[in-house]
């Protein structure tokens, strides 16, 4: 059923939301996400795009991303902090809101901490779909933190990964990562260093978290022929991976205008070759062009995988009653009585 009044916002709670991803289950969750990324993907050129607006602290980074396609507008905040796991808060953060453009009118508000995670597993398994050597079936994952699990569920239903060999700094990490895979289909080994991860691995995924120039992956640790889904460097002065590994690779971007200040890509020349994944998934550049390349999707996450989600969910909604409604906006009888409005409200409480 379509949400009838215009004036009613749908609003999904955390609570919601993760009764909306077990009710859809993950696997088709992830898969149907990835679809709708995919379709925005394809009509690229017809979105307003910009490089997120960022603002830095010492301790972390609050971002408003917006984007458009001329008839839904959208836009997450989200912030990044390390340290926040350590009183008891998660890194990542979000919520999110998509809108009518020929009125303005929001027509969605939701919780994005489980979205995001989602969204960037599922555009993660995207990009290694046209990527990762033919049937990759072993990704070492390291950083076992909040996404990780994510990260390997989505590989898993797209692209058929089913060993994982985990490694986090943090042994109890990667313990829980495991614990919450059981019985999900994968062979897991936790590794005791992040070389003992990548062996025998044909997908190399890094997903940690720390706010500085960071070297999770040193050059003699990446052989030729792999897929590295580098996840973690998101911000300047945030990155993973050793610059060696970059010239070596064959490098995969969403928007270079935000890569460039935030991705792995901050640590080379500013007009240094990189291919667009929206290129890539139209067909209009190939993706893996040997066996031997090593490819690398530097991700940031970009609005338009936001706003892919926003309408994902918002379709969702058609069909379920995972919202509460939210008296989001004014409504006078008449539109420039809104004065009126709070006189009559306040006669009313009288
Ligand atoms: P988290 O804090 O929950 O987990 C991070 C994990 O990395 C922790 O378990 C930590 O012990 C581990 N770690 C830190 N340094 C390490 C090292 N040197 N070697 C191995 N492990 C190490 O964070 P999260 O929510 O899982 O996010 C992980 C990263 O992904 C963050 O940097 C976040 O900003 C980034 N992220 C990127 C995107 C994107 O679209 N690219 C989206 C969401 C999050």
């Amino acid at each position: 059923m379509p949400i009838a009044n215009l004036n009613i916002v749908p609003f999904v709670s955390v609570d919601n939301m993760m009764k909306l991803v077990l009710d859809i289950g993950v696997d088709r969750f992830l898969t149907d996400l990835a679809g709708y990324i995919e379709e925005d993907f394809k009509r690229w050129e017809l979105f307003d795009k910009t490089p997120r607006l960022a603002s830095h602290s010492h301790d972390g980074v609050i971002e408003l991303m917006p984007t458009s396609d001329g008839q839904l507008y959208g836009f997450k905040y989200v912030n990044g902090h390390p340290k926040n796991t350590r009183d008891g808060r998660q890194t990542v953060t979000a919520f999110g809101v998509l809108a009518d453009v020929g009125s303005g009118y929001p027509k969605l508000l939701t919780e994005m901490t489980i979205l995001t995670a989602l969204r960037t597993a599922a555009t993660s398994a995207v990009a290694a779909k046209y990527l990762a050597p033919k049937a990759s079936d072993t990704m070492a994952i390291i950083g076992n933190g909040a996404q990780s699990e994510f990260q390997a569920l989505a590989f898993k239903a797209l692209l058929g990964v089913n060993k994982l060999r985990l490694y986090d700094i943090d042994v109890e990490a990667s313990r829980k990562c495991a614990r919450n895979l059981d019985g999900l289909g994968f062979e897991i080994t936790i590794c005791t260093t992040g070389q003992e991860a990548v062996e025998g691995s044909q997908i190399i995924t890094t997903v940690t978290a720390d706010k500085q120039y960071a070297t999770i992956l040193t050059d003699n640790m990446v052989g030729t022929g792999v897929h590295i889904n580098a996840v973690g460097g998101d911000c300047p002065g945030k990155t993973e991976l050793h610059r060696d590994i970059l010239l070596r690779s064959k490098i995969i971007v969403e928007y270079p205008p935000q890569t460039r200040i935030e991705g792995e890509i901050q640590q080379l020349d500013a007009n240094y070759p990189v291919t667009e994944l929206w290129q890539v998934i139209t067909g209009q550049t190939v993706g893996r062009t040997d066996e031997r390349q090593i490819t690398l999707f530097d991700s940031v996450g970009f609005a338009i995988e936001d706003f892919s989600a926003l309408r994902y969910v918002r379709d969702q909604l058609r069909s379920t009653k995972r919202y509460e409604e939210l008296d989001l906006l004014a409504d006078p009888d008449e539109p420039r009585d809104l004065f009126g409005m709070l006189l009559r409200h306040q006669k009313s409480l009288a």
